[in-house]
């Protein structure tokens, strides 16, 4: 066997086997076959997709490409995001659901395209680490309810690899390789089960409801193939998620939240997952009443100093980079606001520089963008919408419009696209 004949063999559109997929998997963590034709690989499955059996070798293969870990703790749910712009839920998720006593072993990703990952944005608070020994996460359990640790060179190794290729790669927007990435990682993990929230819109990777719908039913099928729990929800990308875009800033706004403070569109979200979690699980409280106990911030104080960083963030969000510069970004004219094109706005992210472009390319968390205003709300001629936190002032040049006002009437966006979670509780 040799790789040249496998990518050869999915450029005709062929099906692979369980032996070859494991002779490629193999060959990406051994280091043997080089980048650019495991890119060539990728992009032919980009380009002729996989069946749902191959899916499912491939994901065995990633998840097993590493240890897997088990714990003894019971409810034991995670929650993953397709990728979107603003996207901060998984870092208020996890201390609110650990608060009521479910715990959350979460293992994520760093920013994919022009979206944003929650290892970069837990990254920008000082000494943050998403790495730790593997013989400490039993203990971080059940101290605190939650963990948040990225792919590493023991966890899902084959994930590390090619989730960096396909970054750099444009063969992101792959429903095959989306779904063997995300349950990979997930899998990893003896949950009891995972909540998934498939973005729509600009700003997500499927663009559009038939393609978000397409992407959830297949984490669903293979998830059930693993004889695993998956549930997923289909919701809005079209516009940024909360107001803060860019990691640090994202921090914050996961900070606020926990202390009460909610933008409408994210507090929908994350009360209508933990909603779900608590009828699978049969664990009930009132969501707002835990966030103004105080309990979730505590637990995310003391995640965020067990994983090395500094706690006193949560209280002095000066310690956190955040750019310099703030500008503002008025409303030319009055009217309504039909669009924040949230997939400009990640790519204005990346070229600033709070995004990769490169394979490892250093980021600077500091960046990002405010948004006051969203899409729905009326404004003035000359009124601030947004506010960029930029390095440099002529960095400004850098941003392209993505805020269109019309003079008509416009309806705010629901962050739900489908009924929740979409396709019910299904019997696994
Ligand atoms: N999140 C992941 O972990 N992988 C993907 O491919 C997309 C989003």
């Amino acid at each position: 066997m040799n790789i040249t004949s496998l990518i050869e063999k999915k450029k005709r559109g062929m099906k692979l086997k369980r032996g070859e997929l494991e002779f490629f998997i193999n060959g990406v963590i051994s280091g043997t076959i080089p980048d650019y034709q495991t890119s060539a690989l990728l992009m032919a499955v980009y380009l002729n997709g996989l069946d749902v059996e191959e899916v499912f070798n491939l994901t065995d293969l990633m998840l097993n490409s590493g240890k897997t870990l088990g714990f003894k703790e019971t409810p034991l749910w995670d929650k993953h995001s397709t990728g979107g712009v603003g996207d901060k839920v998984s870092i208020i998720l996890a201390p609110i659901l650990a608060a009521m006593g479910i715990k959350v072993p979460m293992i994520s990703g760093r920013g994919l395209g022009h979206t944003g990952g929650t290892i970069d944005k837990l990254e920008s608070i000082p000494g943050f680490t998403p790495v730790v020994d593997l013989a400490d996460l039993d203990a971080l359990l059940e101290k605190n309810g939650f963990f948040i640790i990225s792919q590493s060179d023991e966890i899902n190794p084959a994930d590390r690899r090619l989730y960096a290729l396909r970054d750099v790669t444009g063969t992101v927007d792959s429903i095959p390789l989306i779904v063997s990435s995300i349950l990979s990682k997930k899998f990893a993990v003896n949950t009891d089960g995972v909540i998934i929230d498939v973005k729509c819109g600009r700003g997500g990777f499927m663009t559009n409801f038939a393609r978000a719908k397409e992407l959830a039913h297949m984490l669903e099928k293979v998830g059930s193939l693993f004889s695993r729990k998956v549930r997923t929800v289909i919701t809005d990308m079209d516009q940024p998620l909360g107001r803060m875009v860019g990691n640090s800033l994202e921090v914050i706004e996961s900070i606020e939240f926990l202390k009460g403070n909610y933008q409408t569109d994210l507090k929908e979200l994350v009360f209508d997952l933990v909603t779900i979690i608590q009828k699978e699980t049969g664990v009930s409280c009132s969501i707002d009443e835990l966030i103004h106990s105080g309990k979730p911030l505590d637990l995310m104080q003391s995640f965020i100093i067990d994983q090395g960083g500094d706690g006193r963030v949560v209280d002095d969000y000066s310690l956190l980079p955040v750019a310099p510069v703030r500008y503002e970004i008025k409303a030319e004219d009055s009217g309504w606001i039909d669009l924040i094109d949230s997939k400009k706005v990640g790519e204005a992210l990346v070229t600033l520089g709070g995004g990769r472009k490169e394979v490892g390319q250093t980021i600077d968390h500091g960046l990002g963008f405010e948004f006051l205003r969203k899409v729905g709300d009326q404004v003035d001629r000359g009124e601030v919408i947004a506010i960029g936190y930029l390095n440099r002032q002529e960095d400004k040049k850098l941003i392209p419009d993505f805020i269109r006002v019309c003079t008509r009437p416009v309806n705010k966006r629901s962050i739900f696209l489908s009924s929740s979670p979409v396709f019910g509780a299904t019997s696994i």
